[in-house]
């Protein structure tokens, strides 16, 4: 946890803002006894002033040896406090729209569907039987297919199928489900059977 905190605590502007925190209202930031806007200022702060944030590094270092120590009385935080401290930092992080963005972008292009595996889906599945897709035109008769059933996807350069698809050859064959997760612009599509 230590190294995820340094990543997370580590101040992204090194110039030092006019009113450190003090020592003692640090102790209560940890301990969850500060609020509003006070507390505000102190995170803020911290997210900024280095001198303060070795202070808070220092503080946090020994929370994460006290569960391997014989507990020190000197000790007034709880480990538990130390998330909090870490859960808000990181809030102000995104408030402050420096990880709201790479979260969007890393996140966003997860899209995961179901779909019932239809006539036009199968036929599309049967053109031939690569795994990998490369031909434009039938990952546009995917997209299409896709818009067509209410699932909007904006670009689609490659697609997977985990398994060659073969047709049940009775009528009364199961019904088939096709799961869809669309990541990076790849179509990852798995076929699967249900009762
Ligand atoms: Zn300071």
């Amino acid at each position: 946890m230590g190294k995820w905190l340094n990543k997370i605590l580590k101040p992204t502007d090194p110039a030092e803002s006019k009113q450190h925190a003090e020592l003692e209202d640090l102790a209560l930031l940890v301990e969850g006894r500060l609020a509003g806007a006070e507390r505000k200022r102190i995170l803020r702060h911290l997210n900024r002033c280095g001198k303060c944030y070795e202070i808070l590094q220092e503080t946090l270092k020994d929370a994460s040896a006290e569960g391997s120590q014989k507990p020190d009385p000197t000790v007034w935080w709880k480990r538990k406090s130390v998330y909090a401290v870490a859960a808000s930092i990181i809030m102000i992080f995104i408030i402050g729209g420096q990880l709201i963005e790479k979260y969007r972008t890393q996140h966003a292009k997860v899209i995961s569907a179901k779909l019932i595996l239809d006539q036009e889906l199968k036929d599309i599945l049967l053109e031939n039987n690569d795994l990998h897709w490369k031909n434009a035109a039938r990952i546009e008769r995917l997209v299409t297919a896709f818009h067509k059933k209410g699932l909007s996807v904006k670009q689609i350069s490659r697609v997977v199928l985990s398994k060659p698809y073969y047709q049940t050859k009775s009528f009364f064959g199961p019904k088939e489900i096709l799961l869809i997760r669309i990541e990076d612009n790849v179509a990852y599509l798995e076929i699967q059977e249900i009762e």
